[in-house]
């Protein structure tokens, strides 16, 4: 048995897989039930509806959208992690991912020219730009 803290109220709890104390997995899955009841009129939802119809946390709304709590045939939508531009699948918008790959693409291709001229590495650290900051500089 493991002891951990409660990843919601920061209680010490014995370790689950939810990462949650018992209370606040109890309060999730209310609020599970809340969500799917509110969810079986629509066919399509934003997050702020959810929130707005069920008073359920946005944090917590998000976490069950995560973790493919929500069954449920409505579209949802909830803000993409890097843009804030409205998605309903993944975590990130298709225009930051496009962008990320891009970032990417173009490190690797940078890293390969990079080497070629001086094949001798000097073992030093080449400082690498964050994907945020690559964001923020757009
Ligand atoms: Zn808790
Ligand atoms: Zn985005």
């Amino acid at each position: 048995m493991k002891l951990a803290n409660c990843n919601q109220c920061g209680a010490v709890y014995v370790e689950n897989p939810q990462g949650l104390c018992l209370n606040c997995l109890r309060e999730e899955e209310e609020a599970e039930d809340k969500v799917a009841g509110f969810l079986r009129e629509k066919d399509r939802a934003s997050l702020e509806d959810i929130h707005q119809g069920t008073g359920v946390k946005y944090k917590i709304i998000l976490r069950m959208l995560k973790r493919g709590r929500i069954s449920s045939n409505a579209v949802i939508e909830y803000p993409c992690e890097t843009c804030g531009s409205l998605i309903s699948e993944g975590r990130i918008c298709e225009n930051c991912s496009n962008n990320i790959t891009q970032q990417i693409k173009h490190e690797e291709w940078r890293r390969q020219v990079d080497t070629k001229p001086k094949p001798k590495d000097d073992g030093k650290v080449r400082p690498r730009l964050h994907i945020k900051d690559l964001l923020d500089n757009k």
